[in-house]
């Protein structure tokens, strides 16, 4: 059933001029290490860095035109257990092109676990590279893409969440608040990391289990030209990501990563990027940004087919998010 879906619903081939995706991969590398930047402190939560990105995403998002969600302000303010300062997360949409209560969403984390103290007293700064400014630049460039088309046939919410390491308090927030009802949700497409490995052929998703669209976006990516090949581990991941603040109530929600492959089918060998979670989660001379585009598109077609797809997709078993 899904499959015939499939057939009818219409992909949307994304082509983007070479100059046009060279400015997206510049914009990209600036929001990833601005954000990453010692100056931001490591997006603790309650810090003056947080502030800062949360800030500069807004400041983004108004340049790229999205709309704000109250009194011309992108921020969704909400309160973190023991802390006067409000947390907030940043979030701005595109509305669909004929009034409508369904919207599709990308998340993306910017906090990160700020200044700590570590062992290396040479760098105590939790600058959060990979994990997530990273997912903050994919964010708001696929939110340039959009807003470069015409109007979407639903409302496309882009939301930059806060405290997400410390257990999805803005993801929650937001599920709790949505600006859009939470019913009406054809899918939550979330960005936690970002392929920095340079051209991969291989990606996954997460979730696998408990969902009835992994077929689809399987699917639909295939047909693009990548293979699926999930690691073991995803399934032990199910709640340590934004994804489980909707999935859990039984929003479709999913995080896509890209794998190891070569261009030739062959295992890459493994680069040295840094823990994450570590004062050496940095942008640094490893990385390789050529695969990034790739990435972006097939976030931006999975998005695509969703949004133009009649059938609702489902969450089986939301209580494996929980
Ligand atoms: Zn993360």
């Amino acid at each position: 059933m899904r499959i015939f879906l499939l057939q009818h619903c219409a992909l949307f081939f994304f082509l983007f001029s070479i100059n046009a995706s060279g400015q997206v991969l510049d914009n990209f590398k600036k929001h990833t290490i601005y954000l990453s930047s010692d100056n931001l402190e490591g997006r603790g939560i309650g810090s003056r860095g947080i502030r800062r990105a949360a800030d500069y995403i807004a400041k983004e998002f108004d340049a790229i035109g999205l709309m704000p969600i109250n009194n011309d302000s992108y921020f969704q303010r909400f309160t973190y257990p023991d802390q006067e300062q409000l947390e907030s997360n940043v979030v701005g949409f595109i509305p669909a092109k004929q009034p409508t209560n369904r919207s599709i969403l990308f998340s993306a984390h910017y906090d990160s676990f700020g200044i700590q103290k570590t062992e290396d007293e040479n760098d105590s700064i939790y600058n959060g590279a990979r994990d997530n400014a990273i997912g903050v630049a994919a964010l708001i460039e696929l939110a340039r893409m959009y807003r470069s088309e015409d109007a979407p046939v639903q409302n496309i919410v882009f939301i930059a969440t806060a405290a997400e390491e410390l257990g999805q308090y803005g993801a929650d927030f937001y599920a709790e608040n949505p600006i859009f009802n939470l019913e009406d949700v054809t899918m939550c497409l979330n960005i936690d990391g970002f392929n920095v490995s340079g051209k991969r052929i291989n990606f996954f998703v997460m979730p696998r289990q408990g969902i009835d669209y992994l077929d689809d976006m399987v699917l639909l990516a295939q047909r693009s030209g990548w293979m699926y090949d999930p690691p073991d581990w995803v399934d032990s991941m199910n709640t340590n990501f934004d994804t489980s603040s909707f999935l859990k109530r039984g929003v479709p929600a999913m995080t896509i990563w890209i794998g190891d492959r070569l261009i030739n089918g062959e295992m890459a060998p493994r680069l040295n990027f840094g823990d994450i979670h570590s004062p050496l989660d940095q942008v640094n001379e490893d990385w390789n940004w050529s695969g990034v585009m790739d990435h972006l598109e097939l976030y931006k077609k999975t998005c695509d087919y969703f949004m133009h797809c009649q059938g609702k997709s489902k969450v089986k078993n939301p209580e494996l998010f929980e």
